[in-house]
């Protein structure tokens, strides 16, 4: 996640989501300006100087981003509206993607969250082709606007339909899935079944692709096949998602915490901690406490980044990585969400409380480790055939 940040740009906030450019846009902002100005606006408006189509180029490169931009609002607006967190709006080289916080509480939800993307392409394709169809009976001399128009048309009509294909991660794969979750009543049965599907609908992209290579069009049939095994991709990492969901049902926390962890108060100064627990037990991980309540997690790495001289005066609650409440796991919790929960904070350690106190810490590779050790009694955990 670090990573990626790193390569994008961060716009700003709409409806208080934040909206991130990956600075691969960039290429397909070129790529699509420079091929609308090239071949498609020439064609239309042979009279129009290469600077002017350059320019009305760039202009529906814009345009098409505020589509997309659209387009991902649409899940994420509605998102919001069934209380799914939101976590941010990221555009890159093949569109969009709206992140959610948390996965749909139920079939309804999702089935609504995924079609408002394509319904909101669906509503700019109508806008836009009509005014395009209307606008040459109405005013005179408008061609270039006439022609981004009838563009705009076409692509987001594209973007709907394509979105609607029943395929993983495609909007369509999880309308396909929340109707089947809605009419069985599970997720699980949902999942294997709209997955497959997505399997199939890839193995057709790719054995279309073949076809137009075959017939002639190799670089129109490469595209479709690339296609087609990313959506296969896709599928599988779905279906194994599932069944890593599956095999660690019912497998809580507990099983995989660490009770030898010490808690120590904020208020003690890092030298203190090195001498009385680093050097003196050997001990490497803190839940850093106030009033009993967890507020943060402190290990050596945290400490090297205060400088030494200032331990004997700097407090803990200085050098500690503060902790969401929200983070905080039960005994209780299963291993699948507390997973998730290092996703979301991006942690790799996590304190466990039970009744009112603390009972250890999880870290992130202890629950690797155990999954590892699942999948080595079940191959089928990783390994969807
Ligand atoms: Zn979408």
């Amino acid at each position: 996640m670090v990573g990626r940040n790193m390569q994008s740009i961060r716009l700003g906030r709409v409806f208080g989501v934040p909206v991130y450019l990956d600075l691969s846009w960039f290429l397909i902002f070129g790529l699509l300006t420079w091929s609308l100005a090239s071949t498609v606006y020439p064609a239309q408006l042979p009279d129009s100087p290469v600077w002017f189509n350059i320019l009305l180029g760039a202009v529906t490169a814009i345009l098409l981003f505020v589509s997309v931009l659209l387009h991902e609002f649409g899940h994420a607006l509605t998102a919001l509206v069934f209380k799914i967190p939101v976590r941010r709006v990221r555009l890159m080289i093949f569109g969009g993607v709206a992140e959610l916080g948390d996965e749909s509480p139920n079939a309804v939800s999702e089935f609504c969250v995924a079609v408002a993307g394509p319904l909101v392409s669906m509503g700019i394709a109508v806008v836009t082709g009509v005014i395009w169809l209307a606008l040459p009976y109405l005013v005179d001399g408008l061609d270039p606007l006439i022609a981004v128009l009838g563009y705009l048309a076409q692509i987001n009509l594209m973007l709907a339909i394509f979105n609607l294909v029943p395929g993983f991660p495609l909007d369509g794969g999880r309308v396909l899935r929340s109707i089947i979750w809605g009419i069985t009543g599970s997720l699980r049965q949902a999942t294997t079944i709209a997955g497959s599907v997505g399997r199939l609908v890839a193995v057709g992209f790719v054995g279309l692709g073949i076809w137009r290579g075959l017939s002639g069009d190799v670089s129109g049939g490469l595209w479709m096949g690339l296609i087609g095994l990313f959506l296969n991709r896709a599928a599988v990492a779905e279906i194994s998602a599932q069944r890593l969901r599956d095999a660690l049902t019912g497998r809580t926390v507990d099983q995989v915490m660490n009770q030898n962890v010490a808690s120590l108060p904020s208020s003690l100064t890092i030298q203190q901690v090195v001498n009385a627990h680093i050097l003196g037990q050997g001990q490497r991980v803190f839940v850093i406490t106030e009033e009993d309540t967890p507020v943060g997690i402190l290990s050596a790495n945290n400490i090297q980044k205060v400088s030494p001289y200032r331990w004997q005066e700097a407090a803990l609650s200085e050098a500690m990585t503060p902790l969401d409440k929200a983070a905080i796991l039960s005994p209780e919790t299963e291993i699948w969400s507390a997973l998730r929960s290092f996703d979301r904070f991006q942690a790799s350690i996590l304190p466990v409380m039970g009744a009112g106190k603390l009972m250890g810490v999880v870290r992130r590779g202890d629950v690797i480790a155990y999954l590892q050790a699942l999948s080595s009694l079940d191959n089928r955990v990783f390994n969807p055939r």
